[in-house]
């Protein structure tokens, strides 16, 4: 009777044998060389056990032929194992003390055949033969692995093109696809100007953006323009993500992971750009600092934003006023949708309510008339000379001080930890606004200058809320509203809506 042995060939996605038999073709000749071992021994093959390009090293890679050959030697279905060394079969110790243990424990006849020789695993020495030569090759596959990521990371390193599929922005050549990158381009300077990425994300559904990697029949996700949008890549930087992080599950921010010259400044790589650095940065400070911080809005609450949220302020108790929907059904619902109130359950006096939309009107057009006078007067201001630039520089560096206070009064034990926690959750807030708007600002250069002016008349029309808010908060501190008197008629009295300008 011939005994019954399964064949098991692999190939490694390192390609550490270096003698032909690993690849596509290797794993054939494996195959051809565990053939010729079997019939040279006398022995018989049951089923021949092929794993491809994976690792018999990596703990977390399941090899699922590998799981059936050891189930069948353990249920008694071969009686041995036949390959063309023993480190195809395992790399990790631990995997071959469960071989072990089946072969110690068998009442039958049992090969361990390869052909380099083989290892009797019912002796002493066989076994330490065995153990010798997986620890070594398991060693030596670790040297593998790391020489291959050393390999990885200098050719990121050199700033050589990336290989593979053409991202986002590029040709397959690696030269720039105009288009696209006049879309990126446009989207940023849209995201700085206030508009919502899930603004961008739908105008890109709607012209049926896809990238290189978008199933048939399918536009661009949300994240994928999200990626696409701060990609590192855009403007010459490179990630260089380590193995062991990607394998983590979760989405990688490539940004903590820019490559750096050892001087600290980032290696720059010698492709086309599609973007400046500091066009790339301030969109990624702007949606960071427009990420929910977990902390403020209720869960379920919805908060509609409206285009004075943020400046509109009580003319009789100072606070910032809120939006709130007349009741449907209602005349003023019909005639203006909304209002705008001082909240009582939000720290304000309650006693003012106006509605909206003549409000936002009179706020648009005395805007715009004093964008057509910057248009039509001085030359465009310097950078540094940008005074909401100053101011939010200035307020930064405050925010960032009253933190190291904070932080200085909470180590010397002045400071309770609950109101400390809320203080410093308060600051954070204030200061991603700030960095972000900061941000902005420098690359969009003086917001009060000719240029933006006239862009901002050009294209008021076509910006969204968000858009029209932002751009007036970069104008306007506040836009007081007081009391009407008592009696008389309702009309809208323009009168009483005072404009506070920065
Ligand atoms: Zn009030």
């Amino acid at each position: 009777m011939r005994i019954v042995v399964g064949g098991y060939a692999r190939i490694s996605d390192v390609g550490e044998l270096g003698d032909g038999r690993d690849g596509k073709e290797g794993v054939i000749r494996q195959q051809e060389d565990i053939h010729a071992l079997v019939k040279g021994r006398g022995l018989s093959l049951g089923r021949m056990y092929v794993d491809n390009d994976l690792s018999a090293f990596k703990r977390r890679v399941v090899r699922p032929d590998y799981q059936d050959l050891v189930h069948d030697l353990e249920a008694g279905a071969v009686s041995g194992i036949a390959a063309y060394n023993i480190d195809r079969i395992t790399r990790q110790p631990r995997e071959l003390e469960r071989i072990i243990d089946i072969y110690e424990t068998a009442r039958r006849p049992m090969v361990f055949a390869t052909t380099a020789g083989d290892y009797d695993l019912a002796t002493e020495d066989g076994r330490f033969n065995a153990r010798l030569y997986v620890m070594i090759a398991n060693k030596f596959s670790a040297d593998a692995a790391r020489r291959v990521a050393r390999q990885k990371k200098a050719t990121a390193t050199s700033g050589q093109a990336h290989q593979g599929q053409r991202a986002f922005g590029w040709k397959q050549d690696g030269t720039v696809e105009d288009w696209e990158a006049a879309l990126i381009d446009k989207s940023q300077l849209d995201i700085l100007n206030g508009k919502l990425l899930s603004e961008v994300h739908a105008e890109w559904a709607e012209l049926g953006v896809r990238g290189p990697q978008t199933p048939p029949g399918k536009t661009l996700s949300y994240s994928s323009v999200r990626y696409i949008l701060t990609n590192p890549r855009l403007c010459g930087y490179r990630a260089y993500i380590p193995v062991a992080v990607r394998e983590q599950q979760g989405r990688v921010d490539p940004w903590e992971h820019i490559l750096e010259r050892t001087d600290g400044t980032p290696v720059i790589g010698e492709w086309d750009k599609v973007s400046s650095a500091d066009q790339v940065r301030a969109v990624v400070d702007v949606l960071n600092a427009r990420k929910p911080k977990g902390r403020g809005r209720k869960k379920g609450s919805t908060v509609t934003v409206r285009k004075l949220t943020g400046t509109s302020r009580c003319g009789d108790c100072g606070h910032g006023m809120t939006s709130g929907q007349y009741t449907e059904g209602t005349s003023s619902f019909e005639q203006w949708g909304y209002y705008y109130h001082c909240k009582k359950s939000e720290g304000g006096c309650g006693k003012m309510s106006r509605c909206g939309p003549p409000i936002e009107d009179l706020v648009d057009s005395a805007l715009l008339a004093r964008l057509q006078q910057a248009a039509k007067g001085s030359k465009p201001q310097k950078s540094q000379d940008d005074p909401a630039l100053v101011k939010a520089r200035k307020e930064l560096a405050q925010v960032e001080a009253d933190m190291a206070e904070a932080r200085q009064l909470r180590e010397s034990g002045e400071f309770p930890l609950g109101e400390f926690v809320r203080e410093i959750s308060r600051l954070e807030t204030k200061r991603d606004e700030l960095s972000a708007s900061v941000s902005t600002m420098n690359v969009m250069g003086p917001q009060t200058g000719v240029s933006a002016a006239e862009r901002i008349l050009r294209e008021w029309d076509g910006y969204t809320i968000p858009m029209q808010r932002s751009v007036i908060s970069r104008f306007v501190e506040a836009v007081v509203i007081k009391k009407q008197g008592k009696g008389g008629n309702h009309e809208f009295r323009p009168e009483l809506i005072e404009i506070v300008w920065k």
